[in-house]
């Protein structure tokens, strides 16, 4: 095997005897164990037990299954020795004080696509890695709720066919791979970048009838392949695993999209903004590509709740910003025969 740089010393290089960088270098690698120990048991499948029995529900009455709570449990073991004075997570209703005094917080999906955990599809852990500096108020409780443009890091592990830490500290989005004899995160692709263009859109599509105008518009139009205003033939995907989904997108391109809908529970859709929607918008902008709610940048969103969703759209940038057209140029209300009318009665085929 060729070498490959490590995680560790990828980070030491970065940190270089900064105290705040070094401080979110030893966070990094503890994350990187917790994730080492959750892909072993992920890797076993039924032999570690019934992982995908569900246990009960989450404060937003998600199903809770068994290894959502088993790689809660591993991340929160790891951080006891971070510099981390809070942990965030899906499973847990409020965060967690860890180290009183520590100058970051961490939020985390421990397990992301859990559901799919039995159908042996990529699943990941998605985090983010946020200073402890509160810029709304003096209550620590202020500092859950920044911008995802204050990440100091992010990103995912991937439960795939090899197991893979991408990440950002804000300079580029570099893959790394776990060499499983090892142990180790080893560097196998620095600064990915998400090719500008693409002809595969990644939604949920039985949720058509309940989208918005723009959003029906958008995907009309694909639909309408190369004889329609975009001119190109698509293909579609859908892994409904969001870290499965990133990573085809950062590999190859490709736009996703969970829009918010008509119904009241999936108003924002279903991601969440601090361990979903925020880290996977800034492992995609750093490597090229763009991240939205239709109407925002991801990482401007202004957080009011831990556990608040968004509606989130990212991907290759020009088909991100064709996307975006919709939102600014198409009625939110206009439904679809309406505008296939409203560009021709003739319209044929
Ligand atoms: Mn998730
Ligand atoms: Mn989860």
């Amino acid at each position: 095997m060729t070498e490959h740089e490590t995680l560790k010393r990828h980070l030491n290089r970065w940190a270089n005897r900064d105290e705040m960088r070094e401080a979110v270098a030893a966070t990094m690698l503890s994350i990187a164990d917790s994730c080492c120990a959750i892909s072993e048991v992920i890797a076993l499948g039924p032999l570690a037990g019934s992982l995908g029995a569900s246990q009960g529900q989450n404060v937003d009455g998600d199903i809770q299954y068994a290894l959502d709570m088993r790689a809660n449990e591993l991340i929160i073991d790891e951080m006891i020795d971070a510099p981390v004075a809070y942990l965030a997570s899906e499973e847990l209703e409020l965060p967690v004080p860890i180290n009183q005094g520590a100058p970051l917080y961490v939020a985390i999906d421990p397990l992301d696509g859990s559901s799919n955990i039995d159908t042996n599809v990529s699943v990941g852990t998605i985090f983010s890695v946020m200073p402890m500096k509160c810029d709304k108020g003096d209550s620590e409780s202020d500092c859950f709720l920044q911008q995802g443009t204050h990440q100091l890091a992010a990103g995912y592990v991937i439960y795939g066919p090899q197991t893979a830490m991408v990440m950002t500290l804000g300079e580029g989005t570099h893959i790394f791979t776990l060499n499983p004899d090892t142990g180790e995160f080893c560097l196998t692709t620095a600064h990915i970048a998400i090719p500008e263009d693409t002809n595969e859109f990644a939604i949920n599509t039985s949720n058509f009838r309940r989208w918005d105008g723009h959003v029906k518009a958008y995907i009309d139009d694909c639909l309408d392949g190369a004889e329609g205003p975009h001119e190109k033939n698509y293909n579609t995907r859908w892994i409904a695993s969001l870290v499965a989904e990133c990573h085809r997108i950062l590999v190859r391109g490709g736009i996703f999209l969970y829009p918010g809908d008509r119904r009241e529970a999936y108003r924002s859709g279903r991601l969440r903004l601090a361990y979903e929607c925020n880290p996977i918008a800034f492992l995609v902008e750093q490597a090229g590509g763009a991240a939205t709610t239709g109407n925002q940048r991801i990482l401007e969103i202004e957080p009011t709740d831990i556990h608040q969703r968004a509606p989130l759209i990212f991907g290759s940038r020009n088909e991100v910003n064709l996307l975006a057209h919709y939102y600014a140029e198409v009625h939110p209300m206009r439904e679809r025969s309406q505008l296939f009318g409203n560009r021709g009665l003739f319209r044929t085929g």
